[in-house]
């Protein structure tokens, strides 16, 4: 019953909803304007036209429903590589108390972590990753074409019922088929509109997906490797040019999503790899990255209040917001006494996350919003100037300054993130 509950009840939330009613309304339309334009039981030609429409809105509709239902593929929780060994070379994951499997990463909003996961998407409410990424291309592939479809019959046909007048005063009453009333015509510029709209946005969200497939690389891994390169480029080193462990070529990388079978394969966890890489090749580059990221890091308290706004120019003037970041990343809001860990900086803003407070840890609940944004840097202060003693300093402090929420293992020094790993490893065996 579980299983099937929690299923449905992926379709219970307004992403689902809107996409679904997207759907169905450019396929009632077009039906309906259809059977006036070119009435299916004129001719086999008109028979055949709507058993097409009707076969691409189906194959949209299933994929849909496929990509929701079966999933991304969730990595099990307490995880373990099978030789232990292997530990060192994978982050951990607090949230599913267990180790992220190479390609796996935590999805907030499925509060799992998720096999080579791509994104989070808002319209299946769910992830895309392993499991579902053949799904959500063929539904992004037949979506596209079903409503390509549907806008040209819909554009023909609003072109017949304006001109009706004009055909039946011209002696050609067998053109003024498509008759329109109030409610008609304006069900039929809506399904035009929508169906455009679905033509434009989904091509591009093809156009990305197929990018992702043929290079074997998920929105998660363009980025790894984007920072995999510029580390290298910083450090001027030549002698470790890092390989993309994942590209086979673009034949077998399309063939690992897309086979006969419409399915995955292997487990989503152990993965065919290029020459000279092995399983842990993106992991290791991964945890480099997570160090280099900590070395980084610096300790800020908030000294006033933040609103979250993308422009506060109330509180904070034009100078803050005309040098607002242009990325679409999240604004935390914060509070007076609040510790961030501050990343990236800019002159007049900082990137960093919100350290969570006791309390919240305690009660398991955190205060509304982004943990991790931007905000302006006149609204706190630094801490330290050298973080790595402050880092350690503030996990003594309130246990876990680490508590984050995304998941990823931030101890302080090697050994100490071992001990940390150590010890949750002894915890769940
Ligand atoms: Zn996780
Ligand atoms: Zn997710």
């Amino acid at each position: 019953m579980t299983a099937e509950m929690s299923a449905l009840r992926r379709f219970l939330h307004w992403g689902p909803i809107t996409a679904i009613s997207i759907i169905k309304c450019i396929t009632l339309t077009t039906l309906y304007m259809n059977s006036m334009w070119w009435p299916p039981n004129e001719s086999f030609g008109a028979f055949a036209h709507q058993a097409l429409f009707l076969l691409l809105s189906m194959l949209a509709t299933f994929n849909y429903v496929m990509a929701t239902i079966s999933g991304p593929g969730l990595l099990p929780k307490r995880w373990e590589p099978e030789n232990p060994k292997d530990k060192e070379f994978l982050q951990y994951c607090k949230e599913c108390e267990g180790y992220k499997a190479p390609r796996s990463h935590h999805c907030r909003k499925c509060n799992r972590c998720v096999k080579k996961m791509d994104h989070h998407c808002p319209w299946i409410n769910h992830c895309v990753g392993w499991q579902n990424h053949a799904y959500f291309s063929y539904f992004l592939l037949f979506s596209i074409l079903g409503s390509l479809h549907g806008s040209v019959v819909l554009s023909f046909a609003f072109y017949r019922g304006i001109y009706r007048y004009y055909y039946l005063t011209h002696g050609l009453a067998h053109l003024a088929s498509v008759q329109f009333t109030v409610a008609s015509i304006i069900m039929c510029i809506l399904g035009m509109g929508l169906a455009i709209g679905v033509v434009i946005g989904l091509s591009m969200l093809l156009y990305i997906q197929l990018k992702t497939i043929v290079i074997n690389q998920t929105g998660i891994e363009i980025w790894i490797v984007e920072k995999a390169l510029y580390r290298r480029y910083r450090a001027e080193s030549t002698d470790d040019a890092f390989v993309y462990p994942y590209d086979l070529g673009w034949r077998e990388n399309l063939r690992q999503v897309f086979n006969e079978e419409c399915q995955k394969r292997g487990d989503g966890i152990e993965w065919a790899v290029a020459k000279g890489c092995d399983q842990y090749t993106l992991t290791r580059e991964q945890l480099a990255q997570k160090q280099e990221k900590r070395a980084r890091t610096r300790i800020y308290k908030c000294t006033a209040p933040v609103s979250g706004r993308w422009l506060p120019i109330h509180s904070q003037g034009w100078r803050v917001c005309i040098s607002a970041p242009c990325t679409d990343e999240p604004r935390i809001r914060l509070q007076p006494e609040d510790i961030i860990k501050v990343t990236r900086f800019r002159r007049h803003w900082l990137f960093g996350e919100r350290v969570l407070s006791e309390l919240e840890q305690q009660q398991k609940q955190q205060r509304k919003g982004y943990i991790r944004g931007w905000f302006p840097r006149r609204c706190v202060v630094a801490l330290s100037e050298s973080q790595e003693d402050d880092a350690s300093e503030t996990t003594k402090n309130s246990k876990s300054a680490t508590g984050n929420g995304n998941g990823h293992s931030h101890g302080h020094s090697k050994q100490q993130q071992q001990q940390q790993r150590n010890g949750h490893s002894k915890k769940y065996m």
